[in-house]
């Protein structure tokens, strides 16, 4: 049974799913399921639009050959969702009951429910936390090389970090930048030799070690970055900017970690990626049999909006078989 009824939150109104989240992801879905006439209800978080509400402009989605500023994508993706009979609702869910036929999704104290459920909640950037350094998050700040290295043409950008991510971001930012400096708080790396003495085989690439950004400078961008030496305390200028954060992400998986199967780093486990998973399992869905995971979520290799909302639409696409299969 599907009822319009939620305004009340009641747990016997139940909907046939229930989409949480609302980046590429979690809109993809939910257009998806809303033009199968499924009326999914999506909570879209407080900070609703997800990751692209925080960049300037977006020049490799499909479709907008002259680019398109991330706020305005997402409010495209929103309309288009919405446009098909999604009901969305810019709150946070609170709390999650994933076993069992019937899911509980709380908000705001109320409960919904619904016979499935899509996670689309996406993965957290880490940052320094520096005092300037997210009023500047798409002025020269950014932590993702793939996205916004083309922006950075003949200029200096200091990469952070000392693993894989940052040396492969540190070689692949050498095909726009004219110098890259790596800045590493210890003198020893986490990186793979083979990632490392390719990056150290590169004549663009300089290297800050024991070394640590702590300040971010520029009005309307990026101008000059602080320096503090870990051992001596002694401070300096870098001249670069471009500030890339290649530190790690975090999955916001926090609030369904101990109800499906995740990876060590909390990522979802999906499909085939789930241990002892059946042969014939969809790959979207997660431990518990009717919930699917879609996005930044479940990925921590590709992370970009055009991946998230291909996840987005299979998720919505297993949630329709499953639906339909467990009628
Ligand atoms: P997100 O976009 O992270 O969305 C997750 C959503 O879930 C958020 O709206 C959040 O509020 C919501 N949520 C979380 N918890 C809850 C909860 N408890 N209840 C309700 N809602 C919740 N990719 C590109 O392809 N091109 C680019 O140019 C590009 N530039 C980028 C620039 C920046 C600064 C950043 C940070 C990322 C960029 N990316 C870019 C990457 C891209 O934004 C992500 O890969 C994509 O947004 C992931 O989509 P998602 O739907 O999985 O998650």
């Amino acid at each position: 049974m599907t009822s319009s009824n939620t305004d009340t939150g009641s747990a016997q109104d139940v909907r046939e799913v229930i989409v949480v989240g609302s980046g590429p992801a979690g809109y993809t879905a939910a257009l998806y399921l809303a033009r199968a006439d499924l009326h999914p209800l999506v909570f879209e978080g407080i900070s609703f639009g997800g990751a692209l509400m925080t960049t300037t402009e977006v020049e490799n989605y499909p479709g907008f050959p002259e680019g398109i500023m991330g706020p305005d994508l997402m409010a495209r993706m929103r309309e288009q969702a919405e446009r098909f009979g999604a009901e969305l609702r810019p709150e946070d869910v609170e709390h999650m009951e994933l076993d069992g036929p019937i899911k509980k999704v709380t908000v705001d104290g109320k409960v919904y429910a619904a016979r499935a459920i899509v996670l689309a909640t996406g993965s957290a950037a880490r940052y320094l936390n520096l005092p300037d350094e997210q009023r500047l998050i798409g002025k020269g700040v950014s932590a993702c090389a793939t996205c916004d290295g083309f922006f950075f043409k003949n200029q200096h950008i200091a990469v952070v970090g000392g693993g894989d991510s940052a040396m492969e971001e540190a070689t692949f930012l050498t095909r726009f930048a004219d110098k890259v400096t790596l800045v590493h708080r210890r003198d020893n790396f986490r990186a793979s030799p083979i990632m490392l003495d390719r990056a150290k085989a590169d004549p663009k690439i300089s290297w800050a070690t024991n070394a640590q950004v702590t300040g971010v400078d520029g009005e309307g961008k990026v101008e000059s970055l602080e320096l503090t030496d870990t051992v001596t305390g002694e401070r300096r200028k870098l001249d670069a900017t471009g500030l890339f954060l290649a530190i790690g992400h975090d999955p916001r998986s926090e609030l369904f970690r101990n109800q499906v199967a995740t990876d060590a780093e909390g990522y979802v486990l999906t499909g085939k990626n789930i241990p002892g998973a059946p042969a014939d399992i969809a790959g979207t869905a997660t431990s518990s049999p009717g919930v699917f995971a879609c996005g930044d979520l479940v990925d921590h290799t590709y992370r970009q909006a055009i991946t998230a909302a291909g996840s987005g639409c299979a998720a919505a696409l297993d949630s329709q078989h499953y639906l339909a299969s467990h009628g």
